[in-house]
């Protein structure tokens, strides 16, 4: 009879090990396989583990490597940065089990762990920006049309909602994220907060906190976070030495505020 193998998927969290939960820590120590992007694998360090190491754009075959390396008997953990589920592998290895491809993958134990998503870190490093309703895009237009993502900015911008954009530009979309600013600018304050939070948790970390109107997109790159208020993100003068100002988003709104 075959070992039986299992498929972990796991998060990084976005930076130092510290922020790499105990729990991804203990499954990454059990594995004998780490299938994920190179530069994830890269960050863990070198054991008894075999490494399939691949590009950033091949995440439904990386997952079908997986299944298979679990059916085969392996213990896989499919590894991604930040959460596993928030525009990252979980989902991608979902599809693969949905298409059904293999009838084995069907009883291949499956778990998902939980990480620190890049969001968070952003966020804790300002202040509490996230404090109130929130949403979360991606603004890659790889696997959806830019026209719903435009859709959604206004929407957003419409409810009120602070928004944490994932995926803000890249070489291959150097536009999207000035387009994206153009948008919510014809619709929210220019006085609104926007942090620009690059490589959180990196050597070369830094955050920048600007305003909708001042922002320049040209500042950010594809491993920034971009958060913008809401009409009641604020700036509280910060005096620790640490920066020159917090940002946070109130639990709730004034009760004569509330249309
Ligand atoms: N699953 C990841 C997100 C993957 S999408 C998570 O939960 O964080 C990749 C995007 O995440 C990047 O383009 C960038 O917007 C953001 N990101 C990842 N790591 C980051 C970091 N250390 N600092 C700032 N943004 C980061």
């Amino acid at each position: 009879m075959r070992a039986p193998g299992s498929l972990t998927v796991v998060g990084l969290g976005p930076g130092p090990d510290r922020w790499l939960t105990p729990e991804v820590a203990d499954v990454l120590a059990q594995s004998t396989d780490l299938v994920g992007y190179g530069p994830y694998l890269d960050r863990i360090p070198h054991s008894f583990h075999r490494r399939h190491g691949s590009d950033n754009r091949v995440e439904l075959s990386r997952a079908r490597l997986a299944l298979d390396l679990a059916v085969a008997g392996r213990k896989v953990a499919l590894v991604s940065g930040g959460d596993p589920g928030v525009f990252a592998m979980a989902s991608a290895l979902f599809e693969a089990l949905e298409s059904g491809d293999d009838p084995a993958w069907a009883d291949v134990p499956v778990r998902v762990c939980p990480g620190v998503s890049a969001m968070l870190a952003a966020a804790a490093r300002v202040g509490a920006p996230l404090g109130h309703d929130f949403c979360v895009l991606s603004l890659s237009d790889n696997l959806k049309p830019w026209d719903l993502v435009l859709k959604r900015l206004r929407l957003a911008a419409e409810a009120d909602f602070v928004i944490a954009l994932y995926n803000p530009i890249s070489k291959a979309r150097p536009w999207q994220l000035g387009a994206a600013l153009d948008t919510l600018r014809t619709l929210k304050d220019a006085a609104t907060p926007v942090v620009l939070a690059r490589a959180v948790g990196r050597h070369d970390e830094d955050v920048t906190i600007t305003t909708l109107g001042d922002c320049d997109p040209t500042t950010a790159d594809m491993r920034t976070l971009v958060l913008i208020g809401s009409s009641q993100t604020r700036l509280l003068p910060r005096t620790d030495g640490n920066g020159d100002a917090w940002v946070y988003t109130p639990r709730g709104y004034a009760p004569a505020e509330v249309a």
